[in-house]
């Protein structure tokens, strides 16, 4: 039963799949029918729903109830085995390097805060400072303000900004950059390969938030030289509750446990302990094992997609989106650089309709039109501000299970309401 266990979340690498295969008609309808029509859930960059496959994979493994490393006990070594197999299929699903420590958290937001805990330091001072842009969503900017750190303005083109980064770097004294492979906002990627070879030509080290990358696109930390990689499961077609870190071990060893605990410690007495290192030295307690395993199991489906038709899928729904509101007088799209390609942008567009608040717009579409997507300011409070969008604007996004016609249908909305009103 072990080895059944085992084998279903080894590594394989399956032929790649058509997106119908493996999204199923079944992917959103459980959602909200709506009574009579389907739910257009254009929401995907803040949660995207858990695969066929994976809720399939979830009841599979459910049985198996038992935490891991806790000796011996017949369900206990089935679920030891499956966690510490799903750390080797998100290796592989990010290209890391064999000694890449792989941890598992609870989402972004809690990689990025344990990588501020293990931040390069000497007798309690801090040995530089954390770097980042002000695109970035709050979990990669919050995080820094607890530690030493410098923020840079982003310039009017992806060009010029790149170079401000060189030039910050160059003025020494940086141990981290922090970056976001794809903004949460805009949905524009930035050059991590770039980035990092920067960071590295001035002693720094960089972490890359993926969270809204990795949905989207294939990454290779060995190849693009990162060193540290960041994403959540919840937006990856798996459940919510678990994120991962993956990246170099010497800092993550010699940094601060992230949960002091049963499991982090090699040694503890009682009034001092000697304290694990690998993955174990940050998962203090029982961790969300269906949520690594369910969390992998989403990684190995997404490596088996066709890239070409992945790609060809979401930059379909996305062309048809941006020209079709475009067309509508009062409508503006907007995006971060104007030097941005557009084969560069992920599935998410952000927009805001001249004469109507966000918020309003987005109730109206869910309630007469069926349709999910985000308004308000996406945790990304300095770049609104500077893309003056003070109050809000509403971002569109979507994955391998939207269709194209979710896109016809919200341009139809926004011509409803501009026709009809509110
Ligand atoms: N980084 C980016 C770019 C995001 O889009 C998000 C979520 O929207 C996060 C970080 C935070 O993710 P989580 O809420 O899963 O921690």
């Amino acid at each position: 039963v072990i080895a059944a266990a085992s084998a279903h979340s080894g590594v394989e690498s399956p032929a790649a799949r058509p997106l119908a295969a493996v999204t199923g008609a079944e992917l959103q309808a459980p959602l909200i029918q709506g009574g009579h029509v389907r739910y257009a859930n254009l929401d995907y960059g803040a949660s995207a729903p858990a695969l066929t496959v994976v809720s399939a994979y979830l009841n599979e493994i459910l049985p198996y109830y038992a935490s891991v490393h806790r000796g011996a006990g017949y369900a206990s070594q089935i679920s030891t085995s499956v966690y510490e197999n799903a750390r080797n299929i998100v290796r592989e699903f990010v290209g890391g390097r064999p000694d890449d420590s792989v941890i598992f958290t609870r989402n972004t937001t809690d990689s990025l805060n344990l990588l501020a805990g293990c931040l390069p330091a000497e007798d309690g001072r801090y040995l530089g400072e954390v770097l980042y842009l002000d695109i970035e969503h709050h979990a990669n900017l919050l995080p820094w303000q607890g530690v030493p750190h410098r923020s840079i303005i982003a310039a009017e083109t992806l060009a010029e900004t790149v170079n401000n980064v060189r030039a910050a770097l160059a003025q020494g004294g940086v141990s981290l950059l922090a970056v976001t492979g794809a903004s949460n906002v805009t949905g524009e990627i930035l050059p991590i390969k770039e980035l990092a070879a920067l960071a590295h030509e001035f002693g720094a080290r960089i972490v890359v938030d993926a969270a809204q990358l990795a949905p989207h696109r294939r990454i290779d930390v060995a190849s693009a030289d990162i060193d540290y990689l960041v994403f959540s499961g919840h937006k990856l077609y798996a459940p919510f509750g678990a994120g991962v870190l993956v990246g170099r071990p010497d800092w993550l060893d010699a940094g601060t446990p992230h949960l002091a605990g049963g499991g982090a410690v090699r040694e503890a007495r009682l009034d001092s302990v000697s304290w694990a290192t690998g993955p174990a030295r940050h998962e203090g307690g029982s961790p969300n094992v269906l949520g690594a395993a369910t969390l992998a199991r989403a990684t190995q489906v997404i490596a088996s997609l066709d890239n070409d038709e992945w790609h060809a899928h979401e930059a379909a729904i996305r062309t048809r989106l941006v020209d079709g509101l475009k067309e509508i007088d009062g409508v503006t799209v907007h995006q971060i650089f104007s030097d941005t390609d557009p084969a560069d942008t992920i599935g998410v567009v952000n927009f805001s309709l001249q004469g109507y608040d966000a918020g309003l717009v987005a109730a109206y579409l869910a309630a007469e039109h069926g349709i999910g997507l985000r308004d308000g300011r996406f945790c990304a409070h300095p770049l609104l501000k500077r893309l003056g969008l003070p109050s809000g604007s509403l971002r569109a996004s979507f994955g391998v299970g939207s269709r194209l016609e979710d896109a016809t249908r919200l341009i139809a909305g926004i011509k409803a309401l501009k026709s009809d009103g509110l």
